[in-house]
């Protein structure tokens, strides 16, 4: 991929020979209909992104400037707005829902000049890590029909992953970019908290949600960064110091000191061929120069238990909205306003987000809150204090994304403590709001590709992506 790495998108490649957008989403189009059995797209947006791609050519024919994203061709997770279509999460409870505005990160897509092809798959309200929990029907993996593209942001990951667009923006809480990029063999970036403007992105856990790009190379991440990111008014968590460039610690030049943690390559409770990725992974990058630090995962055993107390917490607020009478789907049984709200809520939601609104609800009652909200409350702040002294001894930190490689259908939905699990290694950012990107890495095992995460630094997201392209350039 050194050669690949270097080269320009296909995307950039096409529109530098001067191939029309027009023709571009005609064969996107009819890819989609071919490959509708992986069901990753929701809706395609046919005819508004006919219409933008003409509107498009038509001003590149006219010599008008034209904006940096011009000539590729996004999917949307379906829980980010665009203004006009509608957008369901992936739920039964927002069936029929049309957004009445765009999300700041779609509006800033737009003024780019991108191309909007549809919306894509998730489970439902961005709850699982299987893409099993959709109203719509499960999403297949394009590397292997038989397996899970990830969740949440499955349907994006397949979409990208089987050449149906060009990239695609994912939402990401506990791991939802990085684990269905890490299953799918993408780039995954779940930015600084507040980097992105959550403004318009259906709510799950306001405190853990990013908006992010699922790419196949990290110059196109990095470019649909550069326009994504930023303050926003409308956002109130949106950081104001934020601006996507490099910093000193991508420069190539410096010695890059790297933290691992030799107890995930020493004990057997990930699968082998991540572990042989990983340490190959730390190899590479030693051979490159890095110095390696050994370092504990910390809180290890803590932090799938704090994410799940506190965004269960969160979503049971955020989904309180969900009542029957203001949008999306409303029940017709019931003879009172409260039967009625109680009915909708029960046939609208599935059993994940019910399973979720109920243990949130529970640790934010009386008498439970100081018991598990409060404290987790307080480790989390532990927890982000450690990781910043972490990142003044080291510049970023290597590690898996996932604990195995993709499963099969089924194999996981059964037991929530087995599905949670799979976040054990994407969650820690989320928790502190740190920066996470997910690159592909090639795997011995019977798959042909895995995931591993780099972590650094609050507003290192650019550094991220420049220090794994060279990781994976020097490596394919
Ligand atoms: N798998 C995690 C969960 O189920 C992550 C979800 C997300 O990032 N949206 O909550």
């Amino acid at each position: 991929m050194s050669g690949r790495a270097a080269a320009p998108s296909p995307w950039l490649e096409d529109w530098a020979k001067g191939v029309s957008l027009t023709q571009r989403v005609e064969v996107f189009l009819k890819k989609i209909a071919r490959q509708a059995a992986l069901n990753a797209f929701v809706e395609v947006f046919e005819q508004s992104a006919l219409e933008r791609a003409a509107d498009i050519d038509a001003r590149r024919q006219a010599g008008a400037p034209l904006g940096p994203l011009a000539g590729m061709v996004v999917a949307l997770k379906d829980n980010i707005l665009m203004k006009g279509h509608r957008c369901t999460a992936s739920s039964r409870i927002l069936e029929g829902f049309e957004a009445p505005y765009s999300a700041t990160a779609v509006h800033r897509l737009l003024e780019a000049d991108a191309v909007v092809i549809g919306r894509t798959g998730c489970d439902e309200f961005a709850m699982g890590s299987s893409n099993e929990t959709s109203y719509y029907g499960l999403v297949r993996n394009p590397l292997d029909p038989e397996r899970v593209p990830g969740g949440s942001s499955g349907g994006s990951a397949a979409a990208v992953a089987a050449g149906l667009c060009d990239a695609a923006l994912g939402s990401d809480t506990g791991g939802s970019i990085r684990q269905p990029a890490a299953f799918c063999g993408l780039w995954g970036m779940k930015p600084t908290y507040g980097a992105v403007s959550r403004y318009g992105l259906i709510a799950y856990g306001s405190s853990f949600d990013q908006i992010g790009p699922m790419t196949t190379s990290p110059e196109d991440a990095a470019l649909l960064m550069q326009v994504i990111s930023g303050p926003d008014p409308y956002d109130a968590t949106s950081d104001v110091r934020f601006t996507f460039q490099k910093s000193e610690h991508g420069a190539q030049e410096r010695v890059v000191s790297l933290g691992f943690f030799p107890e995930l390559l020493e004990g057997s409770d990930i699968e082998e061929p991540i572990r042989k990725a990983y340490q190959d992974c730390l190899e590479r990058a030693r051979i490159l120069g890095c110095v390696l630090k050994p370092i504990e995962l910390p809180m290890r055993s803590w932090l799938v238990p704090l994410y799940y107390v506190l965004s269960t917490a969160e979503a049971s607020s955020n989904l309180a909205r969900y009542d029957g009478v203001r949008y999306g789907y409303r029940s017709s049984h019931g003879e009172t306003l409260e039967q009625m709200q109680v009915n909708t809520r029960t046939e609208g939601f599935g059993a994940e987000v019910r399973r979720r609104i109920l243990l949130g609800t529970f640790v934010l009652s009386s008498g439970y809150y100081d018991a598990y909200y409060s404290k987790a409350l307080k480790a989390r702040a532990l927890l982000c204090r450690r990781l910043e002294n972490l990142f003044n001894e080291v510049h970023f930190l290597l590690l898996p994304t996932t604990p195995g490689l993709p499963f099969r259908f089924g194999e996981r939905s059964a037991d929530p403590v087995k599905m949670y699990l799979e976040d054990q290694f994407t969650v820690m950012a989320n928790l502190t709001g740190h920066p996470a990107l997910n690159f592909p890495w090639p795997c011995a095992g019977d798959f042909p590709v895995c995931g591993l995460q780099i972590m650094g630094p609050r507003r290192s997201d650019a550094d991220l992506l420049a220090m794994a392209g060279r990781l994976v350039a020097s490596k394919f």
